[in-house]
């Protein structure tokens, strides 16, 4: 029932890609990167778990993301289009390495942070890149970040904080990157090092989501409602308030799916967060990014517009130096190209309706 990240995007995206191919182009439709930024166990690997529908990274109440983990999407072809179901991982430093076991993937990457940083608790910069290969996917890339701390623990140095927030800036002070800043309901939002780190990179707030986790362990007699209506601290993109799985369910192996249909259930029983639909779950966010993710491939359409017409002129005026040749094969691709670029503007006005449609929810 959950509408996995990118979902309604997909098909969009399939078409222009298409369309790109037809048209020769090497370049194709190029998606915003989405990081996570927060505190130390803010919630922010579970948060892009939910949202991929997969387990497979290191979570806990410790520092668990020790290195930047580059999570490329890659959508395969499904069973029913000729290709097949299967899902899996794919590392950089383990090439051709096809890895089905989602649990083995969270070990490799619980390994390969101790390999180049050692297993008592030290960070790096250094990459880890892993390819998630899945029919269910969009193209994109997430990155997983380690979270702010103050004091200094195990091996790291005395400068970490410092250290950590350099390495998170230098992701999201990317113009081309979505920030989902990561802030726990049961701490200051007005202290909020996500909130602050991202206000660093995205003054405008253009490209910063809110996302406050934990909304099940707020001290008793209090809830985020205000939160999530910006009335606290306004964020231009708005709020959206999840319920992750605890320590206990990660202990108990509880699924992704069981975790959502528990949030739900909790968000359904609260009264506090009634009126709140739009603000409120992980399937809420996935929706909040595609709706951004679209307006992002809206931008790059009238380029693709004026690249279909230069080549529909180039056409045209090698055919005309063909002289009286009609049956010709430059006649057969402008007729193409005339109907691509039909194609193209239909398509645009979908995006306009789409957009419409979003803005009222
Ligand atoms: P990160 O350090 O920001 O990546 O945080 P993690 O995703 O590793 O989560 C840290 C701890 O908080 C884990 O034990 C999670 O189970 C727990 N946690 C995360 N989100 C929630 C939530 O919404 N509710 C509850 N009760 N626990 C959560
Ligand atoms: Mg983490």
């Amino acid at each position: 029932k959950a509408a996995p990240l990118g979902s309604s995007v997909i098909p969009i995206v399939n078409k222009l890609q298409d369309i790109f191919a037809q048209l020769g182009s090497q370049s194709s439709i190029e998606l915003p990167q989405v990081a996570v930024v927060g505190s130390q166990s803010s919630g922010k690997s579970s948060v892009l778990e939910a949202l991929v529908g997969r387990d497979f990274l290191p979570r806990g109440n410790d520092i668990c993301t020790r290195r930047p983990l580059v999570l490329q999407l890659l959508q395969t072809k499904s069973k029913s289009n000729g290709g097949s179901d299967d899902e899996w991982g794919e590392f950089l430093h383990l090439p051709n390495n096809r890895i089905y076991d989602f649990s083995e993937i969270r070990r490799e990457i619980e390994a390969e942070t101790n390999r180049l940083v050692g297993e008592n608790k030290g960070v790096s910069d250094k990459q880890i890149r892993l390819k998630i290969f899945s029919p269910n996917v969009l193209d994109i890339t997430l990155v997983d970040l380690p979270g702010i701390t103050k004091v200094p623990v195990g091996d790291q140095p005395t400068d970490i904080e410092a250290r950590i927030r350099t390495m998170i800036l230098s992701y999201i002070k990317q113009p081309s990157c979505l920030i989902l800043a990561v802030t726990p309901a049961n701490s200051d939002l007005a202290n909020s090092d996500a909130l602050q780190i991202a206000g660093n990179a995205d003054p405008d707030g253009h490209r910063t989501i809110g996302v406050i986790t934990k909304l099940d362990i707020m001290d008793r007699g209090t809830d985020a409602r205000n939160l999530l209506l910006g009335k606290v601290v306004p964020l231009r993109l708005g709020y959206v308030g999840v319920v992750n799985r605890c320590q206990e369910d990660i202990l108990l192996n509880r699924s992704v799916k069981e975790a959502l249909s528990a949030e739900e259930k909790f968000f359904r029983s609260r009264p506090a967060y009634h009126g709140l639909a739009d603000r409120l779950g992980i399937p809420q966010l996935a929706k909040k990014l595609n709706q951004i993710l679209v307006q992002h491939i809206k931008v790059l359409l009238p380029d693709l517009k004026s690249r279909i017409s230069n080549a529909l002129v180039a056409t045209a005026k090698e055919h005309q130096s063909y002289g009286e040749i009609t049956e010709s094969t430059a006649g057969q691709g402008a007729l193409l190209l005339n109907f691509l670029s039909k194609y193209c503007e239909a398509y645009s006005s979908l995006l306009d309706g789409k957009s419409e449609e979003m803005s009222t929810s």
